[in-house]
């Protein structure tokens, strides 16, 4: 691109949400607008080049269709962010471990690229578009099949030493207690997600279905929410206790017109917590949508590229 053509949209960035299901993609401006959007089914299992492949193919139409000065993207797995690569990612994603995806998509469109993991991504967000816009220190979870941390340490991202940081869900909260996903037991996701969810309603089809019950008064359903909320309460008071924030922003398909968890999680916060009423710790629900997981990659751009 020359140089006329890149200030003109410097504007704007794509972000690219490579999600376990579907990719989300758009154009955004630098004020968080979603300019334009797609979505593509992800397609993990044919392996690292067909997933690059697709990532360059969302670039390249991204780039084509409004211009934009740079590219994020958002995946799963843990990522370096100073070269773009994915140090580890487990065996759901097969292959992706060592994908250059920076360095790879880069090169195919001729922009910069930032990638970033996805919860990381969506902390970015928040910082920049939502609800931590002025906050300096501050968590956010995103809850649905899985439960993902993003947190920020007096108002820069913290990814660790190994950039294996912010893995809540995988923080203990039962000794040798229920199998998660990892491979360890007893952790914060497998109490919390939407399958221990449904576990403890399993009258009920899906989450969405369950939370909306609960909505309508369902005792079983609020209760399911109520217990998943003591556990989840119980994690999150092991963060708050560490890192002090201001504010805990929830996010993700559990926790999207679900009041009632959100009202559990405050009450059982306060009584987990020390020097509760000193802390004035804010918990709040996600603004940014179905979206936030495309403005996070697009937040990740403006911020690094
Ligand atoms: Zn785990």
């Amino acid at each position: 691109m020359d140089r006329e053509r890149r200030r003109l949209v410097t504007g704007q960035v794509a972000g690219i949400d490579l999600g376990g299901t579907n990719t989300k993609y758009g154009l955004v401006a630098s004020d968080g607008r979603l300019l334009s959007e797609g979505v593509a089914p992800t397609p993990w299992s044919a392996g690292r080049e067909a997933l690059l492949g697709h990532l360059k193919r969302i670039a390249r139409e991204c780039v084509e269709g409004g211009g934009a000065a740079s590219i994020g993207i958002a995946t799963a797995g843990w990522v370096d962010p100073s070269s773009g690569e994915v140090v580890y990612a487990t065996g759901n994603l097969p292959g992706w471990t060592g994908a250059q995806i920076a360095a790879e998509v880069s090169e195919a469109v001729g922009l910069p690229v930032a990638v970033e993991n996805d919860a990381n991504a969506l902390a970015v967000a928040e910082f920049r578009f939502g609800a931590a816009r002025s906050a300096r220190n501050f968590v956010v979870i995103t809850l649905g099949t899985g439960l993902g941390g993003g947190c920020y340490i007096d108002g820069k991202l913290n990814h660790g030493s190994h950039f294996f940081a912010n893995a809540i869900g995988h923080m203990p909260v039962e000794p040798d207690g229920a199998p998660c996903t990892c491979g360890l037991r007893g952790c914060l996701e497998a109490y919390t997600n939407a399958a221990a969810l449904l576990r403890r309603a399993p009258q009920f089809a899906n989450a969405e279905q369950l939370i909306h019950a609960a909505n309508g008064g369902d005792e079983s359903a609020r209760a399911a929410i109520s217990a998943q909320a003591v556990y989840l309460a119980s994690g999150l008071a092991a963060v708050v206790q560490l890192l002090d924030p201001e504010l805990l922003v929830l996010s993700g398909g559990l926790v999207q017109n679900n009041t009632l968890l959100l009202t559990r999680v405050r009450e059982e916060l306060s009584r987990r917590l020390t020097v509760w009423d000193q802390r004035r710790l804010e918990v709040c629900a996600s603004g940014l949508g179905y979206h936030g997981g495309v403005l996070g990659a697009a937040a990740v751009a403006f911020e690094r590229c």
